[in-house]
């Protein structure tokens, strides 16, 4: 009777590896994605029409007489709600942030869920080497 000599990665069921390289190039891919992001911030840009508050004014009766537009940026921090005055020019700036910063986070919470599944596979695999 001939004794083969087996190799621990052999007995390893192949599975988890490809699951694994598949995820990690996913990684580097999503992580790619993050160079492609231009300033950022967090918040929305509101256009608001305001009432001046003169009794005899236009604005005090009709709706379409409001003065504005005016910007505000408008965003959580500490859990209050903080306004930031933005001028014309300022508000497109802001909004194209704006854009960036909800892209960001997207691509921010798929990474996690990915480093998680990463994670989960590369601990199973050192748990898998552990010796008897
Ligand atoms: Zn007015």
């Amino acid at each position: 009777m001939s004794h083969i000599p087996v190799s621990k990665s052999r007995v390893r069921p192949p599975a988890p590896n490809a699951s694994l390289e598949r995820h990690t190039q996913r990684f580097l891919e999503l992580r790619r994605g993050l160079e492609q992001i231009e300033y950022f911030c967090k918040g929305t840009v509101l256009k608001r029409m305001m009432k001046c508050g003169k009794a005899q004014c236009a604005c005090a009766s009709d709706a379409t007489k409001r003065h504005g537009p005016y910007f505000e940026l408008t965003y959580k921090a500490n859990g209050k709600t903080v306004n930031v005055k933005l001028s014309p020019e300022a508000a497109p700036l802001y909004r194209a942030a704006a854009k960036q910063y909800r892209k960001l986070k997207t691509l921010l919470n798929r990474l996690d869920k990915l480093s998680k599944t990463i994670l989960r596979q590369q601990a199973k695999l050192t748990e898998s080497k552990r010796p008897d």
